[in-house]
């Protein structure tokens, strides 16, 4: 679709030329095949208002995904912006180290403790999502030094977990390729089943209730594996996102909360997607009535428009560090950052004042989950699932019995391609398709997000049926 945008951002054919060129040649891309993506050239992006983007020839998207799951209140909010520059202009940068503050960042620890359950109301700063979980893990190590159990260094993770990309957050993600290229997790790490009752659930024969408690209960057979005195830690994130979009059970949160618990290990909650609203709560911990003892979050906290993330911890964590009594050895140049803070509280600001929360929770998250189990009548169309404003469509070859294409993978990014040629986007993990809309999004716009969705997915079941998507047998 060519829709032209309000203003002038689209480029001249060779301007688009010449900046994939030196893309290609000089930009390594995050998660990317490098060699494909210079050989496709670079889809360039110039500009985004509310929902939708435009990219430099002109056309126009629906911004399916929030970006990464980040844009809560829609693209080019002026407050934000105007955050921005106005920080820049009365304090561009200072540090919290060395008993310094300013106003931006402890304002907005307050204002996060306010949102977090009970008892969560002691914040560090950092820039990312895996510099926050990095965070967690070490002050999880604080804490189980200063009670006097350094051996309890071993973190209990989960298969298709997601958390991040440094050396210790990537060694307690779940995702295979993370270890294959870059060697074994620095942090001794027990990954258990993921709470995907689609996969191994029905594989065991089992209702999402039977296989919530079995796939919560592996943390058992953990703590046995590691061997006494050894596991200290979970980090897990509440909905698993990147993973596949994995909603559990009713009974999996509470039955690894009581486990926590009673094996005195601490839980790290990862709300990096979950977070600020996504599932019409503050929290995911929230939603599912979880009590962590370590929260992190990033995305949602400045929308997307600058880096920022936060570890929040409660009050076993907290004790540790505030009677520590010398100076904790961590922190970032850019923690608490003036700019970045000042954004996250203007972005708060709106999420409040237009009741967004609310908005996901009453109003909008269930029509999009009303709108979205529309298609799954579809072919290929085997589990709709999705809770506020967080959605998944998994692709199957055959749904009953439930049969996974072979190889995984193909058919998602077969219907993803169709979905952004029409001016959709859409995130495939293997062959679920995953949606994340701005809070913003309109039900007009959710009307045109699943018709642009039935359309892709029509059209990937007709190339499926007609032999056309490449490594993908008939
Ligand atoms: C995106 C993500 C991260 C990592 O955040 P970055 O800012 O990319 O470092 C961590 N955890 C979850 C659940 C995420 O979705």
């Amino acid at each position: 679709m060519t829709v032209m945008p309000p203003n002038d951002t689209v480029l001249t054919p060779q301007e688009t030329a010449r900046l994939r060129a030196l893309d290609a040649r000089h930009h390594m891309h995050p998660f990317s095949d490098q060699a494909a993506l210079a050989a496709q050239g670079a889809r360039i992006f110039t500009r985004a208002k509310g929902c939708y983007l435009w990219d430099s020839e002109g056309r126009r998207y629906l911004d399916g995904m929030a970006g990464l799951w980040c844009v809560q209140v829609g693209y080019g909010r002026e407050e934000l912006v105007e955050a921005a520059a106005r920080t820049m202009r009365d304090l561009s940068y200072y540090n919290t180290f060395f008993q310094c503050s300013h106003p931006y960042a402890t304002e907005l620890a307050a204002r996060i403790a306010e949102k977090t359950p009970k008892g969560l109301d002691y914040v560090m700063f950092a820039g990312s999502g895996s510099e926050a979980n990095d965070t967690a893990l070490k002050m999880a190590r604080f804490y189980w030094t200063a009670r006097g159990e350094p051996n309890r260094q071993w973190v209990v993770a989960r298969v298709r977990a997601y958390h991040g990309v440094t050396l210790a957050a990537a060694s307690v993600s779940g995702l295979e390729p993370m270890y294959a290229q870059f060697g074994n997790p620095v942090i001794p790490t027990l990954r258990m089943m993921a709470p995907y009752w689609y996969g191994p659930g029905i594989e065991g024969g089992m209702s999402p209730d039977e296989f919530g408690l079995t796939a919560a209960r592996q943390i058992e057979k953990a703590i046995e594996a590691a061997g006494p005195g050894k596991i200290g830690t979970m980090i897990a994130e509440p909905i698993q996102g990147a993973g596949g979009l994995l909603i559990p059970p009713d009974t999996y949160w509470p039955e690894v909360q009581r486990l926590c618990a009673e094996h005195d290990i601490l839980l790290i909650a990862d709300e990096v997607v979950s977070g600020f609203g996504r599932t019409g709560h503050w929290f995911g911990s929230q939603l599912f009535d979880i009590q962590p003892d370590i929260m992190t979050m990033a995305k949602g906290l400045t929308s997307g428009y600058v880096p920022m993330s936060a570890t929040v911890m409660g009050p076993k964590v907290a004790d540790a560090v505030r009677n520590a009594g010398t100076e904790v050895a961590h922190g970032y140049t850019y923690s608490g950052h003036p700019v970045t803070a000042a954004v996250a509280l203007a972005n708060l600001e709106v999420i409040e004042r237009e009741g967004l929360v609310e908005r996901v929770r009453d109003d909008i998250g269930p029509y999009f989950q009303e709108q979205l189990r529309t298609l799954s009548g579809l072919p290929h169309v085997g589990e709709i699932r999705g809770v506020g404003l967080l959605g998944a469509i998994e692709l199957v070859r055959e749904t009953e019995p439930r049969r996974f294409f072979d190889p995984l993978g193909r058919m998602g990014l077969a219907v993803r391609n169709h979905a952004t040629a029409n001016g959709l986007i859409m995130r495939a993990v293997g062959d679920t398709l995953i949606l994340s809309p701005p809070f913003v999004i309109s039900h007009a716009e959710v009307d045109e997000l699943i018709a642009l969705a039935r359309k892709a997915i029509l059209a990937g079941a007709d190339d499926y049926a007609g032999g056309r998507i490449q490594g993908l047998p008939r």
